[in-house]
């Protein structure tokens, strides 16, 4: 038993098989990365998991020199990505090779840290 509500699998599903998921709703065509239960758009029930191609682009990155969990290393990157669906994602990022602006391909860490794949935005 784990404390991630159940509706967020999906997303870490898809990270230890190596794709970013996202919702896309059926009614207005949004996407929301977030678990929900009504699309943020348009209310509508109609949310359903779908595989994203994982592009976009970096909209921050930065050095975490406190890691919230002693799994992760002193200094790691870590980057905001914007994906062309719209929602953003959070990455570990090398922030000596992204910068703002830059193109982006998300990849996942072959180690685990919580038991979890970690999205790692690379350069496109
Ligand atoms: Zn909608």
């Amino acid at each position: 038993m784990t404390s991630q509500p159940q509706h967020e699998h999906p997303f870490w599903d898809g990270c230890a098989r190596g794709v970013v998921r996202v919702q896309l709703c059926d009614d207005c065509g949004g996407y929301s990365l977030l678990a929900r239960a009504a699309c943020p758009a348009c209310l509508s029930e109609t949310m359903r998991w779908v595989d994203s191609p994982g592009r976009g682009t970096i909209e921050s990155v930065t050095r975490v020199h406190r890691p919230p969990s002693r799994e992760l290393p002193s200094g790691y990157g870590l980057a905001v990505v914007r994906l062309d669906e719209g929602p953003s994602v959070l990455a570990r990022a090398d922030p000596d090779e992204l910068w703002i602006g830059q193109r982006t391909t998300i990849g996942f860490s072959d180690e685990t840290t919580g038991g979890r794949r970690l999205p790692v935005a690379l350069p496109a």
